[in-house]
């Protein structure tokens, strides 16, 4: 064979990641059949098995479309490529799937319906012509209704919908779009839609037009979808918002709307090419997006000058809004305040019991549940919020092999984490833990995720070192069981799951601004500074603490932290501050009475905290209606323009402290100057800014630094934040963008803490 002839070889090559239940056998076939290849695919425990054999050029070429090309739902983790004997096969064969072995198989995420169903969907001339359920391999209903994995359809709830003769010929077909697309049906074999009434009982009416007539005259129809209910009205029905708000008792909280299309999403929030890319993903997540008219259904989102949004998902969605004309619905999660949302038929008739007027329940059991993702656009790209259906439970791929470890997460917008291998999983958002039906919710979700993963028992777990926290007694069940616990300081937790999300390896500086946090010495963390090495963190900066009187009601009211901040700053002579006039005079007595004798006064160094203080300094909110309110009000109040901070200083210790005091002087004294409330909430920023800068400043060796906590959910706070360590000249800012900066990412912290020391043979 001379030197210019084309050489013949065999791969075999092993694809891990999301590549079962999403065409990717059929995707495989396809590109071999181009490349010239012969040879095989199969699936296997592992993900999918290719051998193929051809011109090395060809091969080479396929290994690179495998990851280049690969079907929309795919999310391809590794591609590994090994030299096999030449064996001169002839074809290219999709092999049986190989089921014994360990389960390491991805569960794909769930997917919006795809633009070939959509098109069938309202083609009369199409079989499933206007049929709620369509889908196919590229699109719809994955982990929400996984039982069990292989993923197989016996193994999800469509198992109780035999396919018609159409059906199986399209499945059994490897050119065919819904060859192995799981949830396959059409009218004649799969589920179907049902109109209830208030009481929960079945009505005759067609499901659709009579959902499209309650919405219209101002009802709230409870709408099953893909992870749960939502509760639905029409922001332009008169009354309907209001009431819904009421009914739920959400305060002035604000509702996601789900929009029509691009055109109405133009019309109604400011977009541009990253946010109309995320939005139109297939994870169709809320994006909280710039207002374009703030008057227009005020109720929606008061107060705010974002909006949350999403386009339509589901097919059930697209044929609502076509028969409906509508632009938008209010599509909030179908639950109580604070309870999970709400995902079966019995769960549905007794919690939404009193909210909804009416339900549009369909057939197909929902086997987890899962919340709508929300997203924040930020200068270096999207940040989950909330991170949920579309996302969970896709994996973040570590750095190495690790024990089998639980991260148990936090308390507040909690979720749970499974560290498999190199991959860790982080469970779908679950919410407050301190109600009993999300606790319940959060231990099955522990359990079934531990199903699918073929898990019996963990290696370790990582939990927070709140001795209070229901997920740390939690965690002291495994320690019963023998299990090794590692506690993990709230705020570590959160730089680490910065770490394991961008694959930092090597020393970080963690500035941890966030709300509250048990520290290392009991007290009540959250404006740190943290170097961070292996499995290890160190306190090394904080910022100054503010008395909290009452506590958790000091959260509630943040008017008590400014009272109390004003009077051990000017003692007697408390400033003339217009919030002060609107206070009752018993309670002001009250409180002073409080912080001074250091009675029920906890002190929190928690960066949320000061953004409290400012909210009710300046009068914007002296009294939160819902959690994080007041430093959303504030971001939200800011003035644009220059903005030169308030004076900070550093005091050098052991731990260096960012000292605000002078800062809050400034801030009075501007106050009182007539300074408005916009100008200040933007020098504020900017003095935060300006302060955690010099602290890292003062701070740093040569380590990356990196940006956590929920208080980097502010997308002013972060971007001017990173740019200004950009001009100071550090060459790597880290920010979160898959994992939320808040209290939903740090069981992967903690996993990942407890996973190294336990590799590492430290003792729990
Ligand atoms: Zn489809
Ligand atoms: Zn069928
Ligand atoms: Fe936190």
């Amino acid at each position: 064979m001379s030197c210019c002839d084309p050489t013949p070889v065999r791969r075999r090559i092993v694809v891990t990641g999301v590549v079962q239940g999403v065409g990717f056998r059929p995707f495989v076939a396809r590109r071999a059949l181009v490349r010239d290849l012969t040879g095989f695919v199969r699936n296997d425990p592992a993900g999918v098995t290719i051998e193929a054999e051809g011109e090395e050029d060809a091969v080479d070429a396929f290994i690179r479309d495998l990851t280049e090309l690969a079907p929309p739902l795919a999310h391809i983790l590794s591609v590994t490529a090994t030299p096999l004997n030449m064996l001169g096969t002839a074809g290219f064969a999709i092999r049986p799937s190989a089921h014994d072995g360990a389960r390491t198989a991805l569960i794909p995420p769930d997917a919006d319906v795809c633009p070939d169903c959509l098109r069938e969907l309202f083609d009369p001339a199409d079989r499933r012509y206007r049929y709620p359920f369509i889908t196919c391999v590229n699109c719809g209903p994955r982990y929400t209704l996984i039982t069990a994995l292989p993923y197989d359809r016996p193994n999800t709830t469509m198992r109780r919908f035999p396919l018609c003769e159409r059906c199986l010929a399209e499945y059994t077909d490897p050119t065919n779009r819904r060859f192995h697309a799981e949830p396959v049906a059409c009218a004649a074999c799969g589920p179907t839609l049902t109109f209830r009434d208030a009481a929960f009982t079945p009505l005759a009416a067609d499901p659709l037009a009579e959902t499209v007539t309650r919405l219209k005259a101002g009802e709230i129809v409870a709408i099953k979808g893909i992870g749960g209910y939502h509760l639905a009205c029409d922001p332009a029905a008169p009354g309907a918002v209001e009431r819904l708000r009421q009914l739920k008792e959400r305060g002035g909280k604000p509702f996601a709307l789900m929009l029509r299309d691009q055109a109405t999403l133009n019309r109604l929030v400011t977009t541009d090419q990253p946010s109309l890319a995320l939005l139109g993903s297939v994870a169709r997540p809320i994006v909280l997006l710039p207002k374009r008219d703030e008057t227009l259904w005020p109720s929606v989102a008061p107060g705010n000058r974002l909006l949350g949004v999403m386009l339509p998902y589901t097919p059930l969605h697209h044929l609502l809004f076509a028969d409906g004309g509508f632009d938008a619905l209010v599509m909030t999660s179908g639950n109580r305040a604070d309870e999970p949302i709400v995902y079966e038929e019995e769960d549905a008739r007794e919690s939404l019991r009193g909210i909804a007027d009416a339900y549009l329940t369909h057939d197909r059991p929902i086997e987890t549940r899962a919340d709508d993702s929300i997203e924040r656009i930020m200068a270096h790209g999207p940040v989950v919020l909330r991170r949920s259906r579309g996302y969970a439970p896709t994996p973040i791929l570590l750095d190495r092999d690790y024990p089998t470890t639980l991260g148990v997460g936090g308390e507040m917008k909690n979720t749970f984490c499974l560290i498999k291998g190199r991959f860790a999983y982080l469970g779908p958002h679950g919410g407050d833990l301190k109600y009993a039906p999300v606790y319940d919710a959060y231990v099955a979700g522990i359990e079934r995720l531990m199903r699918f993963l073929d898990i019996d028992r963990v290696d370790a777990v990582g939990c927070d070192l709140h001795p209070a926290y229901l997920s740390t007694r939690y965690a002291d069940l495994w320690r019963q069981q023998g299990v090794s616990v590692y506690g993990v300081q709230h705020h570590a937790a959160h730089a680490f799951s910065l770490i394991a999300e961008r694959g930092i390896n090597g020393p970080l500086l963690a500035v941890a601004f966030d709300g509250t946090g048990y520290g290392d010495d009991g007290a009540v963390w959250g404006g740190e500074f943290l170097r961070i090495a292996g499995a290890t963190w160190r306190r090394v900066g904080t910022t100054t603490s503010l008395p909290l009187p009452g506590g958790e009601a000091a959260i509630r009211e943040p008017w008590r932290i400014a009272l109390a901040l004003l009077d051990e700053l000017f003692g007697d002579a408390l400033p003339p501050l217009p919030f002060l006039n609107g206070l009752d005079a018993d309670r002001k007595r009250m409180v002073l009475q409080m912080s001074r004798a250091r009675i029920n006064t906890p002190r929190s160094s928690g960066a949320g905290r000061h953004f409290d203080a400012v909210a009710a300094l300046t009068g914007l909110c002296p009294v939160a209606g819902y959690e994080g309110h007041a430093a959303l009000t504030l971001e939200m109040a800011c003035a644009e323009g220059d903005s030169p901070p308030y004076p900070v200083r550093i005091d050098d210790g052991a731990v260096a402290t960012l000292s605000l005091d002078d800062a809050y002087r400034a801030l009075v004294a501007d106050l009182l100057d007539g300074a408005s409330p916009a100008t200040v909430a933007a020098r504020f920023h900017a003095t935060l800014i300006d302060g955690a800068a010099r602290m890292v400043a003062r701070l740093r060796v040569d380590e990356a630094v990196g940006l956590t906590g929920g208080v980097f959910q502010n997308r002013r706070l972060s971007d001017a934040l990173a740019s200004r360590l950009a001009a100071d000249g550090i060459p790597s800012i880290c920010r979160h963008s898959r994992v939320p900066p808040n209290d939903g990412g740090i069981a992967l912290g903690q996993a990942l803490v407890a996973a190294r020391l336990h590799l590492s043979g430290v003792g729990a």
